[in-house]
């Protein structure tokens, strides 16, 4: 996808005086008061100097220089649902956040998104994104089920590299009257969103000089019929695109599949000759071993790690339902591909690293397992892998420019002895001072180029409050927002004894 005519004829830039992570024999090195160069959308130099022509200089002093954070799992929206579960939701859902807003109130009723908030709530998500130095992002959403015009638009707009394709399931929830959750499955509308999808993915694939790629998405596995998963290779192989989808995220999930089919949801896969390396497993959370499970036994990290399937890891919103994989070390260990990904919100990869160390180690009991070079990796190299891109994630001639500043010099990191532990344990996406993609700059002095931060943020909370308003018509129980997910601490003027639900509602 590069554009050779641009790079040949394109100034050329010059970075100096960081610290830089540049990328030698097969790994990530660190190279104090480095240079990159970069010439178009692709880099030419990394090393000690350059004496080449130069047109542009970039001065880094006291800046990490690294290279641009690889989300390979985000909703990029405002996230209206999710901010209202961290701790609170049904505890019928065993810790499922989306199924307290997502299902609609019976077939075809009212859903709590706001279409008419599309293009603020997006661009929202994206420049959120950029603000913590992420320069690949691989979405997943519904959309407005315009195939993906919204998006493309946007995502174009925005200056990242988007990897992106319609939804595609075979079947819905819902809730009836009295609150009990329903699946509705529904092979043929499966199929035919698959149809749509592989149509809208070979219009835009390519498009904005190669920055919008095709990945055929699957809502979720627990959705599939061993024919929907079949047309999902089929059609990933015919547009020589990737796969992704969620898989083994619910413990439910878990024990349905296995009920059904006697395998686990990874073993199912297997069965089916699903998994392979054009497959990025969203959370991938509840395998076998997993001590939430009941299903102590091998298999499942061995398949995936056969395959060349990958894992995109999303730790700060599985943490927040008290969730985590059990563990990162140990699909390291099995030889897994692990990625990282921001899932709903801050869109903070920085806090994803930290969260997938620290919430590893934890599990492990540990403190040798996740280390900050491992999830660093899986920020970069390894989403890159998942994404079959030789070209991402590393500071190497060849390699395309996105790259990522980080501001060093600040009372938040003090004195630096190793700036990647620095950055995973103490870092936050507030220091990240530049985002360039492409060759392209989409944030400098920690100011987005292309948005008005203001102004998303005004557009993007006006329809939030619309979709939170309209609670009572969307949510199974007729009730108000603050009933439904009751707010951290009491109103100053409470209406009392109206707080509690049915016994669903955890107390304050
Ligand atoms: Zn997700």
């Amino acid at each position: 996808m590069t554009s050779t005519s641009r790079n040949s004829t394109s100034p050329t830039t010059l970075i100096r005086g960081g610290t830089v992570v540049g990328w030698q024999n097969g790994g990530h090195r660190i190279l104090e008061n480095g240079v990159v160069v970069y010439r178009g959308d692709s880099i030419v130099h990394v090393g000690r100097t350059w004496s080449g022509v130069v047109h542009e200089i970039v001065e880094a002093a006291g800046k990490l220089v690294c290279p641009g954070f690889i989300s390979t799992h985000a909703h990029v929206s405002d996230h209206v649902g999710d901010r209202l579960v961290v701790d609170t939701g049904r505890r019928d859902f065993l810790r499922s956040g989306f199924l307290n807003y997502a299902p609609r109130r019976w077939p075809n009723g009212p859903g709590f998104s706001s279409p008419d908030n599309q293009d603020a709530s997006l661009r929202y998500g994206f420049a959120s994104l950029i603000r913590n130095g992420v320069t690949t992002v691989v979405h997943l959403d519904g959309g407005p089920g315009d195939g993906g015009k919204a998006i493309t638009r946007i995502g174009a707009e925005s200056g990242m590299r988007l990897y992106y394709g319609p939804y595609c399931n075979g079947g819905d929830y819902f809730f009836d009257d009295r609150g009990q959750l329903e699946r509705h499955e529904d092979e043929a509308a499966g199929l035919a969103s698959l149809d749509r999808a592989g149509e809208a993915i070979a219009r835009f694939d390519g498009s904005a000089e190669g920055r919008l790629r095709g990945i055929v998405v699957f809502d979720e596995l627990f959705q599939a019929t061993p024919r929907l998963l079949r047309r999902v290779k089929e059609l990933a192989a015919h547009l020589d695109v990737g796969i992704t989808l969620h898989a083994s995220e619910q413990v439910h999930e878990f024990h349905e599949i296995l009920r059904r089919t006697m395998r686990t949801p990874i073993g199912w896969l297997e069965d089916e000759g699903f998994l392979g390396p054009e497959v990025i497993l969203g959370h991938c959370i509840y395998v076998s071993g997993h001590r939430f499970t009941s299903y102590p036994f091998k298999g499942d990290l061995e398949a995936i790690a056969a395959s060349g399937a990958s894992v995109a890891h999303s730790p700060v919103a599985l943490a927040r339902r008290g969730v985590t994989l059990d563990s990162f070390q140990r699909y390291r260990d099995h030889g897994i591909n692990l990625a990282i990904g921001t899932d709903s919100y801050p869109q903070d990869i920085l806090a994803e690293m930290r969260w997938a160390s620290l919430t590893c180690k934890v599990t492990e009991r540990n403190n040798e397992s996740a280390s900050a070079a491992a999830v660093f990796e899986a920020a970069t190299i390894g989403g890159a892998k998942a994404l079959r891109r030789d070209d991402l994630g590393r500071l190497a001639p060849g390699a395309k420019a996105d790259l990522v500043l980080v501001d060093l010099d600040t009372l938040r990191f003090g004195p630096i002895h190793d700036p990647i532990r620095a950055l995973v344990y103490c870092g936050t996406g507030e220091l990240v001072d530049t985002v360039i993609v492409a060759g392209r700059k989409l944030m400098e002095n920690k100011s987005l180029i292309a948005w008005d931060e203001a102004c998303i943020l005004a557009e993007m909370r006006k329809g939030v409050k619309r979709v939170w308003s309209a609670c009572a018509d969307w949510h199974w129980s007729g009730q108000d927002i603050d009933e439904v997910f009751p707010p951290s601490l009491l109103p100053w003027e409470e209406r009392l004894g109206s707080r509690k639900q049915r016994g669903l509602v955890v107390e304050p």
